[in-house]
């Protein structure tokens, strides 16, 4: 049946208007307003999420990326948006935040450059703003994610916090003296576009050469393994990629276990420029504490312990010895779970709260229990 995005118009704030919507005994989702949407929009995966204001998870979906254009994921995110509502129909959504894989200005939400969903120059919030008729705020994805980390996850409780997640590619965000930052108009914040070679080197997602995510990222490590392989197809490394069908992190773990002098050259390289690269913003930055994720980390365990040891061995002499490194914890859940509380911050940045007691401290927020996860 065709999607017909116009059916969904009506189950956004519309519901106060109906006083007989008021009379009615309040779910435990109705209980806690207000409500938001925070969607994650992954190469593959669109995941969606409604979270209440203290930042509990109340329900989620995951539903494919449309990979058409930027309208194709406009009217998809609506749909997805309208099916968690009709499950929770008491609920009002006051906002809605969504993470995509894109160079996105803020605060207008134009995805600058998305190629994986073919976005060029896309007005995402105002189209999407339009369909749903409710506040909507749109961010880069691993800013999402590492919103997600530093409110609820490895960074919460800090100040200062640098994200790094090492997926596909690249990303890093941080959080400074307690505020996201993303640079003047929201394209900052960029470790994986950084130039680790003057000139030449691989051609990069951004059009560029020479990025560190051409060096580290995951599809680096795939191009990686193949050469190696190709150069040397009865390493462990060659049986451990076809045993596991891709040239992946996965394999690279595998190999590295059987002791494969190849995936160790191939780690030693990635870990190197990685280490190197946040080292340097380490230097720049001085966080509380640095946060490590991304698929790559989560599948090469042996990936994150060396890329912790290149950090501290290239790390400025002001900072050796005492950085605190920590492993990426809402794995798949940053995403929307960062992408949710930008949308609460925008409404609390709509209606401002009176401010506590002078010497009250509101309590740091907890780490949100996900279910199906141990
Ligand atoms: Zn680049």
């Amino acid at each position: 049946m065709p999607f017909d995005p116009e059916q969904y118009k009506h189950l956004f704030r519309e519901k106060k208007k109906n006083p007989k919507r008021g009379l009615k005994r309040p779910t435990r989702a109705g209980a806690r307003d207000p409500i938001v949407i925070g969607a994650d929009v992954g190469g593959s995966t669109i995941r969606a999420a409604l979270i209440d204001n203290d930042g509990s998870l109340l329900d989620r979906l995951d539903v494919p990326t449309p990979r058409d254009d930027g309208n194709a994921l406009v009217r998809e995110l609506a749909r997805v948006c309208g099916m968690l509502i009709e499950k929770h129909p008491r609920v009002t959504v006051r906002a809605v935040g969504v993470g995509v894989a894109a160079w996105v200005t803020n605060p207008e939400g134009i995805a600058i450059q998305a190629p994986n969903i073919g976005m060029r120059n896309f007005p995402l919030r105002k189209r999407l703003k339009q369909l749903l008729r409710t506040p909507v705020v749109i961010l880069n994805d691993v800013d999402a994610a590492c919103r997600g980390e530093c409110a609820v996850g490895a960074g919460a409780g800090n100040a200062n916090v640098f994200c790094v997640f090492v997926g596909t590619g690249v990303g890093s965000g941080m959080t400074i003296a307690g505020q996201p930052y993303r640079g003047a108009t929201g394209v900052g914040g960029e470790l994986g576009h950084v130039k680790m070679i003057a000139s030449g080197g691989e051609l990069c997602g951004c059009g560029d050469r020479g990025c560190l995510e051409t060096l580290a990222g995951g599809r680096a490590i795939e191009r990686l393994i193949l050469e190696s392989n190709q150069e040397r197809p009865d390493s462990i490394l060659a049986k451990k990629t076809a045993a596991s069908g891709a040239a992946s992190a996965a394999a690279l773990q595998a190999a590295l276990e059987e002791e494969c002098p190849e995936a160790a050259r191939i780690a030693a390289g990635v870990s190197g420029v990685l280490g190197l690269a946040i080292a340097n913003a380490l230097a720049l930055l001085e966080p509380d504490v640095l946060v490590l994720g991304g698929g790559v980390i989560q599948n090469c365990p042996a990936l994150f312990r060396l890329t912790c040891g290149a950090i501290r061995h290239h790390a400025a002499p002001s900072l050796k010895g005492r950085m605190r490194i920590d492993k990426a914890m809402l794995w798949d859940h940053a995403g929307f779970m960062g992408a949710g509380f930008a949308a609460l911050r925008l409404i609390h940045a709509e209606q401002p709260r009176p401010a506590p007691p002078a010497g009250k401290q509101s309590a740091p927020a907890k780490p949100v229990p996900i279910a199906g996860e141990e």
